[in-house]
């Protein structure tokens, strides 16, 4: 058989180090091809570069950066065909990451790591997007190792290519890992993240105001079974993530009937 394909892409960009330790991960047992953001895009969901024109630098063999978003990368490599074209064939899986820094519960919305692997599972590729938690020691030097989560990702992304292909949704998964020794690894739904939402007022050196979207501090929903309580317990987590964000329940239906029934 031959070797599986794996498309790789990040939103923290072609020169992070997450990315090279995952794509290595991965090349043990498949080929690797990335396309990856020239530049880093986090935070930028599943935005696609429309009104302007995109380039793409090769620089290694199937090594390539993209001065576009994480969408924009995994959009480019599925569809480009003929001479130009960065993949040989339809790639196995989709992985994206490793993220500096966790995305858990809604984080999910925003994330451009979420969004290149999302994009894979809306081509009905099997995706994965991984992130590891920042360490800041006392010194406020801040850490990063996406080596274990690396490995995990590896372990997953074998027995997906291993398994066989079952009938329903493709697979989309967010695995999140903490920084500290790894406890375990769980499977989990979304949970939420409280953040203290502000926006920080400035004035720049000529009097003109300024804005910073975002507050620093963040605490957990605990409910049981969420990825957010079980990473506080120092899990790892894997959540299966939907495609499909319409509702079907019935306070939607109650809301429908009263507005367009
Ligand atoms: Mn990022």
């Amino acid at each position: 058989m031959d070797k599986p394909l794996i498309l790789c892409a990040n939103d923290d960009g072609f020169f992070s180090k997450g990315l090279r330790v995952l794509a290595d991960a991965l090349s043990t047992f498949a080929r690797v091809v990335v396309v990856a953001p020239e530049s880093e895009q986090s935070a930028s969901s599943h935005s696609l570069t429309l009104h302007r024109p995109l380039r793409l630098r090769r620089h290694e063999p199937d090594r390539y950066a993209l001065d576009g978003t994480p969408a924009d990368c995994v959009y480019l490599a599925l569809h480009l065909t003929g001479e130009r074209a960065v993949l040989p064939r339809k790639p196995d899986l989709v992985i994206s990451g490793i993220n500096r820094g966790i995305n858990l519960g809604q984080d999910v919305f925003y994330s451009g790591t979420v969004a290149a692997a999302r994009e894979g599972a809306l081509r009905n590729i099997p995706a994965i997007a991984a992130s590891v938690e920042l360490k800041a020691d006392h010194n406020g030097v801040v850490t990063f190792d996406p080596g274990p989560t690396a490995e995990v990702v590896a372990m997953l992304a074998q027995k997906l290519l291993a398994r066989e292909r079952i009938a329903g949704p493709t697979p989309l998964l967010n695995v999140n890992l903490p920084a500290g020794p790894l406890k375990g690894l769980v499977a989990t739904r979304l949970g939420r993240r409280l953040w203290s939402d502000e926006v920080d007022v400035r004035v720049d050196p000529r009097g003109r105001t300024y804005f910073w979207l975002g507050g620093a501090g963040v605490s957990h929903d605990q409910a049981p079974g969420t990825d957010t309580a079980a990473f506080d317990q120092g899990l790892g987590t894997v959540t299966a993530l939907s495609l499909d964000l319409g509702r079907d329940d019935e306070p939607a239906r109650v809301l429908l009937d009263a507005l367009v029934g």
